[in-house]
């Protein structure tokens, strides 16, 4: 479900035309709409009912402050990854108390940070970072809340870059091996065991993979009470997927009766950890046709928008819709459609068949609000778009267009190189 439709022929976000917004900020824009948002959190976190729980939004997926004090304002918590995405989550007000930091590689400074913010709990992914965290929170004079993040080995059945509970990825600890990690962390003094974690995938499709991890959490959740730990949180991480062409992912009203019938006579607070299913649909990406290129054995529809603004088809050869912004009648031609990077990876999509598009014509990147803007980069010294939000009929630009200023700001020729070069005969 999403707020972005045609109107007499011309593509709108909500009531906005988007061209009015092309006009207004240029291109390439990332476009999210405030009544998808909105619909989404709340259709999410609805669908746990009563059920004792913290939606907690996984920033990664769109860090943007305003997008965030959205969420903030329905309630919801947030996962971070990095002190700078603790630092967004507080900057848009989501209370501390309502954050789970995960992440592989969690440098001291950034446990200092969490701990001095008195968050809800550490998922801690490695003894190493158990003992590290011991430490930090003893250094504070803290007790620090943690729960393991285990690896129960399951196929989430989705792209390799993106599956994360195999025994074969980095993250968290073997589930078999996690027990004996939590006797461990029960003896450490500065730690205080509060739950277990997992988080086996992003773009799962299957309700399966999921009920089999609340299965093996469960059979854990046992054993550790049998050791006398108590354990009060079950966090069950994210990655229900979304419709990016022709899949059917679950919708999250079945995701969570799953869930919930799983569960049984569970009564411990869970965590959810959405990220793609909540702002995925909810942005879409608006570029500029600049050249049709035709060629003897292929098309090229090259645009002001390139891997840099969005990686996702790149990385991962991941489908996004493709539509004209203003409906017309031409020709159909097939094409691959890419950006002004000097890399021929560099494409949002291929093979589609489009009516001939002008220069000057506007198209949109479909469900581009997940892992979009987040993962977009200044390669090939571009600026990174401008991020809008429509709401009802009006539009507000909620992150600048980069400019030419920004590209080096932070950027310094030391003294011994400074003057300008010389000229030279060539
Ligand atoms: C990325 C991530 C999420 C969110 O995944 P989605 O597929 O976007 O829902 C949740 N939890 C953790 C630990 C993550 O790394």
């Amino acid at each position: 479900m999403h707020h972005f439709k045609y109107h007499q022929g011309i593509l709108q976000a909500e009531a906005v035309p988007v061209p009015r917004i092309a006009e207004a900020v240029g291109t390439p824009f990332y476009l999210y709409s405030l009544a998808t948002l909105e619909h989404h959190y709340q259709a999410f976190d609805q669908a746990f009912g009563r059920v004792p729980h913290l939606t907690c939004f996984a920033l990664k997926a769109n860090p943007n402050l305003a997008v965030l004090r959205i969420f903030a304002r329905m309630g919801a918590g947030a996962d971070i990854v990095s002190g700078g995405e603790l630092y967004r989550a507080l900057k848009a007000g989501i209370a501390p108390e309502r954050i789970v930091y995960s992440g592989v590689g969690k440098k001291t400074e950034e446990i200092e940070f969490a701990l001095k913010k008195k968050i809800f709990m550490l998922n801690v992914e490695s003894p190493e970072e158990m003992r590290l965290i011991d430490q930090v929170a003893g250094r504070l004079k803290k007790k620090a809340p943690v729960a393991i993040r285990v690896n129960p080995d399951i196929d989430a059945k989705t792209h390799p870059y993106i599956s994360t509970g195999l025994k074969k990825n980095k993250f968290g600890i073997n589930i078999r091996e996690s027990l004996e990690e939590y006797r461990l962390a029960r003896d450490l003094p500065h730690v205080q065991i509060k739950g277990v974690d997992c988080h086996i995938g992003s773009q799962l499709l299957l309700t399966g993979p999921f009920l089999e991890a609340v299965e093996k959490l469960k059979k854990l959740v046992t054993a550790l009470e049998a050791l006398g730990l108590t354990i009060s949180v079950l966090d069950l991480g994210g990655g229900l997927g979304i419709t990016y062409h022709e899949e059917e992912p679950p919708r999250p009203r079945e995701y969570a009766r799953a869930i919930i019938q799983a569960l049984g006579r569970e009564s411990r607070t869970i965590i959810l950890e959405p990220g793609r299913v909540l702002v995925g649909n909810a942005g879409i990406l608006v570029t500029k046709v600049l050249y049709v290129k035709r060629g003897e054995e292929k098309n090229f529809i090259i645009v002001d928008a390139g891997m840099n603004d969005l990686l996702r088809p790149s990385l991962y050869g991941s489908f996004h819709g493709l539509l004209p912004v203003a409906k017309k009648k031409a020709p159909a031609i097939q094409a691959d459609v890419v950006g002004p990077i000097c890399e021929s990876g560099d494409f949002l999509a291929k093979d589609r068949t489009l009516p001939l598009p002008q220069a000057g014509d506007l198209l949109a990147v479909m469900s581009a609000g997940a892992y979009g803007f987040s993962m977009s980069s200044n390669y090939n010294a571009r600026p990174r778009a401008a991020e809008v939000l429509s709401r009802g009929r009006e539009f507000d630009i909620i992150r600048k267009r980069e400019t030419y200023a920004d590209l080096v700001a932070l950027e310094r020729i030391p003294a011994f190189l400074r003057g300008k070069p010389k000229e030279r005969n060539l």
